[in-house]
């Protein structure tokens, strides 16, 4: 769901001016960013699907803290009170909605495998509406959210005069054809 992330980020900058695109796409991530050395320390881990290599959307994956709902809301509140000095209240309010914003999209593809609270605490049901069982619709959905916001993106940045709003241009291109290339890369088509 990585490309589809990456999409939000683009719209929520076309909104949010202050606050610079790589701050987004980083924050779309992030709660995968805080999973990676949890992961290489076993505190948090993936079980390949049973009967699958274990690629993509092919994983059952234990991030129960980083990804648990209550864990997700704490690290994104977190984030954006940090990013308050640089950005202000509005940019904070902006970088701490993307940052959660990871863990409603996940739900969305995961399969039952998020828990309500952090090391899934009192063994409540874990949620997922398992749309990675459908790779094509996954990825389909993927490719739509980015070109929705590479689009509203290239909308706000056409406002952009001078080099800057060139970059911006730019950007919005690489993103939008990096982004595509990987979601056919990793739907396998
Ligand atoms: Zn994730």
């Amino acid at each position: 769901m990585i490309t589809g992330h990456f999409g939000l980020a683009a719209a929520a900058k076309s909104v949010e001016r202050p606050v610079p695109l790589w701050a987004l796409m980083l924050a779309t991530i992030w709660l995968d960013v805080i999973f990676a050395p949890l992961y290489v320390a076993g505190i948090e881990h993936i079980d390949p699907v049973p009967g699958t290599d274990g690629g993509y959307g092919n994983g059952i994956i234990y991030a129960d803290y980083t990804h648990s709902l209550l864990g997700a809301l704490v690290i994104a509140a977190a984030t954006g009170l940090l990013c308050a000095r640089w950005w202000g209240r509005r940019g904070a309010v902006t970088v701490g909605a993307v940052v959660f914003s990871h863990w409603l999209l996940d739900l969305v593809v995961h399969r039952t495998d998020l828990p309500l609270l952090p090391g899934n605490a009192g063994d409540l049901p874990r949620l997922g509406f398992g749309l990675w069982q459908y790779h094509a619709l996954t990825a389909t959905i993927e490719a739509l959210l980015v070109v929705v916001g590479a689009a509203l993106y290239w909308r706000a940045a056409r406002q952009t005069t001078g080099s800057r709003g060139r970059i911006n241009l730019i950007t919005a291109l690489i993103l939008a054809s990096g982004a595509a290339t990987l979601t056919l890369d990793l739907a396998g088509i």
